[in-house]
């Protein structure tokens, strides 16, 4: 989609710092960090939110999160936990309409977050 951020991320149109990257999923760094590490998970395919996910689309980008959390938690190594956050409609505050998934690591010297 020509004026998604996301896909223009995935593009390379707009700079990123990359986490993980395979044919499927891109992951790179939120730009405003909750916690250090932050990540934000998307489908390399347009899709703008969970009730646009056809088919097994979904379980596609699910499945990979394991494998990202660990590649995190190998470079975080201070981390303790992570929440996976995934916001759908302006509602529920979405404010990116290309699907995502945060994952926001969890420290015991940063319990202000809650
Ligand atoms: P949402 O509120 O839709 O669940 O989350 C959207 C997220 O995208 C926000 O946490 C915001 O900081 C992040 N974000 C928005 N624009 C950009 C961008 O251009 N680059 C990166 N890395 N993150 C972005
Ligand atoms: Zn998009």
């Amino acid at each position: 989609m020509t004026d998604c951020i996301f896909c223009k991320i995935i593009n390379k149109e707009i700079p990123s710092y990359k986490v993980y990257e395979d044919e499927e999923v891109y992951a790179f760094l939120d730009l405003s960090q909750v916690t250090l590490g932050h990540t934000l998970v998307i489908p390399k395919k347009h899709v703008a939110d969970i009730f646009d996910y056809q088919g097994a689309e979904a379980g596609v980008v699910f499945a990979k999160i394991p494998k990202i959390a660990r590649a995190m938690e190998h470079a975080l190594p201070e981390m303790q936990g992570m929440n996976i956050v995934n916001n759908n409609k302006e509602l529920a505050y979405q404010t990116v309409f290309h699907s995502h998934l945060h994952l926001v690591p969890r420290y015991t010297t940063e319990d202000d977050f809650s």
